[in-house]
Parts: C-alpha cells; structure tokens; sequence
C-alpha cells in the first residue's frame, strides 16, 4: 500500500479490510461480476454485484469495499474474522466452536 500525508481516512480503513481477506467489491475490467462471500458456517452467501468503477457512495447496496468514501460495512465484511476464530478455538478446544456475527 502506498500512502501520504494525503492519504485519506478511508483509504486506510478499505486497505486494512483488505488485510483481513476482505475482497474489492468492484470489478478490475469493464465487465460487472460477481462476489460471494464464505459464511462462517462455510456455505457460500448469495452473490453481490460488483460493477466497473465500484458503486456510487450513496448507492443503497455501496459499503466500504465497494464505494470510494462510503464507510459502510456489513455482517459479510467480518464472516473471515469469525472464520479464523472458530478454527483457533478448534484446534485449542479439540471441538467444534460455531461463530456467528451480528
Ligand atoms: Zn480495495
């Protein structure tokens, strides 16, 4: 990541979700795409619109990975976080451990 004193607040906050797994919910070429999430309980969520340029910042379904400045983030944006704690407890507990996000 490149940044500068100009670098904005929400450039580092859509970077750092990046850091968590999270992926860019905007398409890389001029074709719109699809973006499914792993739910926790590890089926996959319904797919999610993920046009060329990313979504308009006051777009009802924009968020955080999809909008430049838009500060919304949902239940999905987390699903990797609860992920990685129901396999630490697994392997620490030596049973099944079933993370939700709310
Ligand atoms: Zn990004």
């Amino acid at each position: 990541m490149n940044v500068a004193k100009s670098t904005s607040d929400w450039t580092y906050a859509h970077e750092f979700a990046h850091c968590t797994g999270l992926p860019d919910e905007y398409s890389y070429s001029t074709d719109t795409e699809q973006i499914k999430y792993i739910k926790p309980d590890g089926t996959l969520d319904a797919a999610i619109s993920a046009p060329s340029g990313g979504k308009s910042k006051t777009a009802a379904d924009a968020t955080i990975m999809s909008a430049v400045d838009n500060t919304t983030t949902l239940e999905r944006h987390a699903w990797n976080i609860a992920i990685e704690v129901q396999e630490l407890l697994r392997a620490k507990l030596g049973r099944a451990i079933k993370c939700t996000i709310k």
